[in-house]
């Protein structure tokens, strides 16, 4: 999941207001990450057993991008981009159009580039790993047109099975540990870290956003405070009180993403919904984290 979405989630859960921008933004990472994930649940289910995947694989070769998923196997690495549009999506003349309205990217000229910058990659493996590509559209209500000359397949919801049994009946082999380290190796040095991180909320908000510890299984912020413990009354999930604080105090720094100055003792115990003593939230926290600022205001250096 990306920082964004892991920001926007809690953003959600702590009933913080959104801007409009913010509120389009959750939809469409929203809508793109349950997209990723339902395809993904179709590749375990239909695909090899001997497959890897690698998600939201962001690189730079050259320039930097993103692959939604690769599915590696031992001769064929398949690069996968998941459109979760609800709609027709045209392609011409080089430009995308959803329902009519002109996009700002030229998806497909980027997905040509991207599976030939992966080939470079997969090439740096062995040269006899052979790169395909498959633009998923996993919308039920989706519909497209896109000139021929592709280097990748379109692969609608309805085909999608099929698409992978046929990519399961070439590639249903072993990958030795070997192989796979290597891969790994290569994988890992083209790696870069994706440049959209979230924007802090505005710190003025924090006396509004919800307060309490909300439970680590189900996501309830029906919990109470035991002796070492904290128990949820819906599931009945208990959780040292040590890693309930520093699980919350990790909500609060992605809320406010470019000012770790909001870590501080007194934050972290406010925003526990005073569940957690200060004492035992200064343990938990000192254990891990540098602590830094002047005397006055002393803070967590959480880094995410
Ligand atoms: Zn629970």
């Amino acid at each position: 999941m990306s920082k964004k979405l892991e920001q926007l989630l809690i953003c959600g859960n702590r009933e913080a207001l959104l801007s409009k921008e913010m509120e389009k933004e959750f939809y469409n990472l929203e809508q793109g990450f349950r997209g990723e994930n339902e395809q993904l649940e179709w590749f375990k289910k239909y695909g090899s057993e001997h497959w890897h995947y690698v998600s939201n694989y962001w690189f730079n070769h050259g320039k930097l991008m993103e692959a939604d998923m690769l599915v590696i196997s031992e001769q064929e690495w398949l690069v996968i981009e998941v459109k979760n549009y609800h709609g027709l999506f045209e392609y011409k003349d080089g430009e995308c159009y959803i329902n009519g309205r002109l996009m700002s990217d030229d998806q497909v000229a980027k997905m040509n580039h991207r599976l030939n910058r992966i080939r470079h990659i997969g090439a740096e493996v062995s040269t006899e790993i052979k790169v395909v590509g498959a633009m998923v559209f996993i919308n039920e209500h989706s519909d497209v047109r896109l000139e021929n000359g592709n280097e990748f397949d379109v692969v609608m919801r309805n085909q999608l099975q099929r698409f992978i049994r046929n990519f399961r009946e070439r590639n249903d082999y072993p990958l030795s540990n070997q192989k796979l380290e290597r891969v790994s190796r290569v994988l890992k040095k083209h790696q870069a870290t994706s440049p959209f991180v979230p924007k802090s909320l505005p710190l003025e908000t924090f006396a509004e956003l919800r307060k309490g510890i909300t439970c680590k299984a189900c996501g309830s912020f029906e919990t109470q405070s035991k002796y070492k413990s904290i128990k949820c009354r819906s599931c009945l999930t208990t959780e040292h009180k040590h890693e309930a604080a520093l699980r919350t105090a990790y909500q609060l720094r992605y809320l406010y993403y470019d000012h770790p100055e909001m870590l501080t003792r007194r934050n972290i115990y406010e925003f526990c919904g005073k569940l957690i003593s200060e004492r035992t939230i200064s343990r938990a926290l000192t254990s891990r984290y540098k602590i830094i600022g002047a005397t006055s205001s002393l803070y967590y250096d959480i880094q995410i």
